[in-house]
């Protein structure tokens, strides 16, 4: 059988550095484990754009669609603030994730023991928190027609079109209770279905296939507003929340900083099935490409890192070895390896990303 494949695109700015201590794992796997990937590399974003005149190749484009997933560093930085918005670097990513149709987007909140102090709450409130928000990525008010500014009368009158079809909300609404399947078994849907037919029509597909199709998955129900709160007040009483597109940029920025620092949070955007019955999936840290540290050493390496535990979980079935890799992450957290964004004012010397790669790689010998 053949070996399963990775599409790497590292990118720009610190995505090729962080991206380097993935690769190391994948070696290690190799080596250690006897778990071979068949990896291959390309370009996207503003390299790309210097090599091709466009931030993503079609042929780069037609091998994401052959690997089993693609695992992106970061894209963009000033070189190309003032390029025509047709050829910007983030258009090589949301060509990505149009053409491979990824309308689920996974964005964990996890809080590592060791840096519960990160966090703006309360230590208690967020040590051991590890949830997850399934944000609909591809249609909703982001993509609705009739859209655009229009003159009415005398005056100008901004529009945007929230519209979900049944197909779109029940195919992430089943991604979520895959997800949870795989956790704890826990869903809460969040909409605003007191106010907005949408919402009304999302609490109804959501039942429906949760009836029909996953009735041993505990299924609750939240208005959004509410869900905000209670994402602040006790994160812990979530496992996986499902929202639409709007709610989901919303809620999952605000739980991602719920643990902490931007270099660890992984993120996963999965599309439907394809023959092999593995999603279609493209792995990346939520990060950009931090031109303000690129090329110094100092990046952070662990979203990437995680990013790609998660493809080890959703594109692999390697649960085990993502949580191998998981628990490496954090026992070399516990033991006091920081990035310098780890770093309080008050506390020493920080490791660079390539030291806290080889730190993660001792602690993956160490677990065998
Ligand atoms: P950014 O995420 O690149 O950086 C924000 C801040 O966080 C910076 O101070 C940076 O140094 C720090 N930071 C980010 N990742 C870090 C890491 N791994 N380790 C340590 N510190 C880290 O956001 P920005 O500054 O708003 O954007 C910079 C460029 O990245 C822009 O061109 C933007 O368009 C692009 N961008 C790309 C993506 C993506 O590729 N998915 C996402 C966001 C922004």
């Amino acid at each position: 059988m053949a070996n399963p494949s990775i599409l790497i695109l590292a990118g720009d700015g610190i995505g090729p550095e962080v991206m380097a201590e993935v690769k190391k794992i994948i070696g290690w796997y190799d080596a250690k484990r006897g778990i071979t990937f068949d990896v291959s590399e390309d370009l996207v974003g503003g390299c790309a754009y210097d090599k091709h005149g466009t931030p993503l190749h079609d042929d780069t484009m037609a091998k994401a669609q052959e690997v089993d997933c693609v695992l992106l560093g970061a894209v963009g930085g000033p070189k190309y603030d003032n390029l025509d918005f047709s050829v910007k670097p983030e258009r090589g990513l949301l060509r990505l994730r149009k053409e491979m149709d990824l309308y689920s987007n996974l964005r964990p909140a996890q809080c590592f023991d060791a840096l519960a102090d990160f966090s703006s709450l309360k230590k208690e409130v967020v040590a051991g928190l590890d949830i997850v928000i399934v944000r609909e990525l591809t249609s909703g008010v982001y993509f609705g027609e009739p859209r655009g500014i229009f003159t009415e009368g005398n005056e100008r009158v901004g529009i945007n079109t929230q519209r979900y079809t049944e197909s779109e909300i029940a195919r992430v609404a089943r991604s979520a209770f895959e997800m949870a399947r795989r956790r704890n078994n826990k869903v809460c849907s969040m909409e605003k279905a007191n106010v907005m037919e949408s919402g009304i029509l999302w609490r109804q597909v959501v039942q429906e296939i949760h009836d029909k199709e996953y009735p041993d998955v505990e299924l609750s129900h939240m208005y959004a507003d509410a869900g905000a709160m209670q994402l602040c007040r006790w994160p812990k009483q979530f496992d996986v929340i499902v929202t639409d597109n709007l709610f989901g940029d919303l809620l999952s920025d605000a739980a991602a900083m719920l643990t902490g620092s931007l270099g660890m949070l992984p993120s996963a955007s999965l599309g439907a099935p394809m023959a092999n019955g593995r999603p279609k999936a493209l792995y990346e840290p939520v990060h950009g490409s931090a031109p303000d540290i690129a090329g110094q050493g100092k990046a952070n390496p662990i979203a990437c890192v995680l990013s790609f535990a998660m493809a080890l979980r959703y594109s692999f079935d390697l649960g085990d070895e993502a949580t191998r890799l998981e628990q490496a992450v954090e026992k070399v957290l516990a033991e006091g390896v920081r990035t310098a964004d780890l770093m309080g004012p008050e506390s020493g010397t920080p490791v660079s990303t390539s030291a806290m790669g080889d730190a993660i790689v001792a602690a993956l010998d160490a677990s065998l």
